[in-house]
């Protein structure tokens, strides 16, 4: 079967701009879709044709639909709302969700699109707006292994490291996995960092002494320096860290899962949130520590 050439691509925010304009400038054929339709501009004057509506992307025949959105709520708006991919979709048509969900709501998505003989392909991405800026994501992958193998070109123009995992929603359940280790991982260097603050430890000192040794990590090495310098702009939000963490949630709440370091974590970010931090990075978590320890970093 020949390489596919044309995308619609639905969501155009931090992630899905630098995406689908990396797209764009790999030679496909792409059309956007936004809800702000502002936001199209941009894409437009970089080639890409531009929709009114997710029914008109998919009346447009694309070969592919990627969709980029907040939660799951509004992929299923996007997919089945009243001007929605779905109806307007022709049998054929591979629809890639790159928004980070949940896995057991992919399923159904997945068994209802296949009703309309259109493939679901989760594809959630871990590696932040830089790497999606570079194209190096990497993309866990849950799906059909024929579908999954027609948009690997595609995917590989997104991300560096491509996985497919197993069916449909096992993309998402990666993702869910990814992010309790993230968490915890990052729980532990906030702690590590209280410790040495009300040591009289300097904190550059104990990261550099630690971080090549078996406590390193890459929140260590990209989150830590930034917590000791008081430097809590985003890379990933808390709020957006927050709407993951219920997919989690949700998940391990069905298969009678207890996650007490996951829960320990979001009860830190929650304290962060209700103290008006929820828009700064996720290492803004170790102001839940100061506001616990009554101490400042
Ligand atoms: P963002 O900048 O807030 O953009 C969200 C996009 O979704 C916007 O284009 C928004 O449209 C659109 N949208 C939201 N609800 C919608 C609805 N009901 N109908 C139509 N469009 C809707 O978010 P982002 O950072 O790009 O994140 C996108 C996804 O990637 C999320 O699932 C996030 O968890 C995941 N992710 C993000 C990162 C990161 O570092 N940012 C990393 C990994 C994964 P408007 O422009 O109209 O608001």
């Amino acid at each position: 079967m020949p390489q596919l050439k044309s995308i619609g691509y639905v969501g155009l925010g931090i992630m899905g701009r630098p995406m689908s304009l990396n797209l764009l400038k790999a030679g496909y054929d792409v059309t956007v879709w936004n809800r702000t339709a502002a936001r199209c501009h941009a894409l437009g004057s970089e080639g890409a044709a531009i929709a009114d509506s997710p029914a008109d992307l998919a009346r447009r025949k694309p070969e592919v639909i990627c969709i980029n959105v907040t939660d799951t709520p509004d992929v299923e708006q996007v997919l089945f709302g009243e001007q929605g991919i779905a109806p307007a979709a022709s049998p054929g048509l591979i629809v890639v969700d790159h928004s980070t969900i949940n896995p057991v709501a992919t399923q159904d998505f997945a068994r209802r699109l296949a009703d309309r003989d259109v493939t679901l392909v989760d594809a959630p991405v871990s590696g932040g707006d830089v790497g999606a800026q570079k194209g190096t994501l990497s993309i866990m992958v849950g799906g059909p292994a024929d579908a999954v193998e027609r948009v690997r070109p595609m995917l590989e123009v997104v991300g560096s490291n491509v996985l497919h995992v197993g069916d449909a929603g096992m993309g998402q359940a990666c993702k869910a996995c990814n992010q309790v280790a993230v968490t915890c991982t990052l729980m532990g260097l906030c702690e590590a960092l209280a410790l040495a603050k009300q040591t009289g430890l300097d904190a550059h000192k104990m990261l550099d002494a630690i971080s090549g040794g078996a406590a390193g990590s890459w929140q260590m090495s990209n989150l830590g320096p930034r917590i000791a310098d008081g430097d809590f702009n985003p890379g990933f939000m808390i709020d957006l860290v927050l709407k993951d963490l219920n997919i989690v949630n949700e998940t391990a709440a069905a298969k009678r899962l207890a996650l007490a370091g996951t829960s320990e974590a979001e009860r830190y970010f929650r304290i962060a949130a209700a103290h008006g931090h929820g828009k700064l990075g996720t290492q803004a978590m170790a102001k839940a520590l100061e506001q616990v320890g009554g101490f400042e970093f």
